[in-house]
């Protein structure tokens, strides 16, 4: 007898989950479980339109309140899954309620990295309570610091600068977005930022931050009115290794996001999972990685078992650019620009062996499109 599915999160990849699940025709029990208090809601806005205050609170949101009760999901909001029983199949609820099972999907995501607290602490930026918060000290403060030139420090630096604050960031590496962009790209962001009138500081590990300052490795101490760390997520895990389930650097599936339980599936930013592209395990942060996984996840329980292996895409905005990736970022050993830099449109095509590994198109919508389709394995 099928007991249903529970999902564990109701992010980006939770919510797909359920809503494929019922795409796909399964008409058996579904409870998503929260541990924010909020209907399931859209994260890449918190660093750019409601940081912006150009987006509100509802339209952050996939569905209204009313859809989940329409789809007969049970959303089970603010009561954190504290404990699964492989053995009963069940999930146990921080309140005392226990779930029963036949397939379970932990979609539990990340948490943020911090820094040391040199006191009070520093804004991060990982869900709308964050957003929120950074947005009201943003409101009376006349500039800002962000720790970190990834794209959520990136981000909040042009959110903070469209809003005329005056707007610094250190980052530890040598150059912006490096893990994830090539270095004509990091170039060219670093050169729009400065445009804009962001000051920018590579090559410096902070060591400690509070509310308003950050400790350089030298001693010397910056201040700002607000100060937000964006320096990476570290996956939620714990449930999954209390379960005795296989753990490394994120929850490990096979290519059909199966744990080293069959009947329980790890999607989205918590999954280790094989990846074409990457040719071999990696852990991905993005909305394509959340999304796709959910979609395969939901074919499979409903008994069209189907591989995961899509073309990983992102996106991020920053001023008046759009940038799309398409592929993951390597070592290249031969790069192409099509298009006018000059002009804010153009693409970078990425070579690795004579083969195409990714595309980094900038306000260029329709060749990061056709780049997807290259790019297919
Ligand atoms: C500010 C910001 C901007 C971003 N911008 C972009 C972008 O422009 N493009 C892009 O592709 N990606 C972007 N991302 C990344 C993208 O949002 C994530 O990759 C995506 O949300 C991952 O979805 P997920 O469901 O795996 O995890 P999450 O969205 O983190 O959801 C996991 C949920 O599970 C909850 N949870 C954890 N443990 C439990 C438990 N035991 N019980 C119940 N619930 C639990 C968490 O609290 C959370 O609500 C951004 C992320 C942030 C934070």
């Amino acid at each position: 007898m099928d007991r249903g599915v529970v999902i564990v999160g109701a992010g980006q990849a939770g919510f797909q989950t359920a809503l494929s699940l019922r795409n796909e025709g399964y008409a058996g029990k579904i409870a998503l479980i929260d541990d924010e208090g909020r209907v399931p809601y859209a994260r890449p806005p918190l660093s750019k339109a409601y940081l912006k205050g150009t987006a509100t609170a509802e339209s952050l949101e996939y569905r209204p309140a009313e859809f989940f009760v329409q789809q007969s999901l049970d959303l089970v909001l603010n009561d954190p899954a504290v404990e699964i029983d492989r053995g009963r199949q069940t999930v146990a609820l921080r309140s005392g309620r226990e779930l029963e099972w036949s397939s379970l999907v932990l979609a539990t995501g990340a948490h943020v990295r911090r820094l040391p607290s040199l006191g009070k602490e520093p804004s991060y930026l990982r869900t709308f309570a964050d957003s929120e918060s950074l947005r009201s000290h943003l409101s009376g403060s006349g500039s800002l610091l962000a720790i970190g030139c990834g794209f959520i420090g990136l981000e909040a630096a042009a959110a903070a600068r469209a809003q005329g604050k005056q707007v610094r960031v250190i980052g530890a590496e040598a150059r912006l977005m490096g893990r994830a962009v090539s270095p004509f790209i990091s170039a060219w962001f670093h050169a729009l930022h400065e445009r804009h009138g962001v000051e920018i500081q590579l090559n410096t590990a902070v060591q400690g931050v509070s509310e308003t300052s950050a400790v350089l490795p030298d001693g010397t101490v910056e201040t700002a009115d607000t100060v937000v760390v964006g320096i990476g997520v570290i996956p939620n895990t714990e449930l999954a290794a209390k379960a005795n389930l296989a753990v490394s650097g994120g929850i490990v599936t096979d290519s059909y996001l199966r744990t080293t339980d069959p009947a329980i599936f790890a999607v989205g930013d918590c999954a280790m999972h094989p990846n074409v592209y990457a040719g071999g395990l990696t852990r991905i942060e993005s909305v394509q990685n959340a999304a796709d996984h959910a979609r395969a996840v939901a074919s499979t329980i409903s008994g069209r078992p189907k591989e995961y292996r899509q073309v990983p895409w992102f996106w991020t905005e920053q001023f008046e650019a759009k940038l799309q990736i398409a592929g993951l970022a390597v070592e290249a050993d031969e790069t192409e620009v099509k298009g006018d830099p000059e002009s804010g449109k153009f693409s970078v095509y990425s070579y690795k062996a004579g083969k195409l590994k990714f595309v980094e198109s900038v306000n260029q919508p329709a060749a990061h499109i056709a780049a997807r389709k290259l790019l297919e394995i």
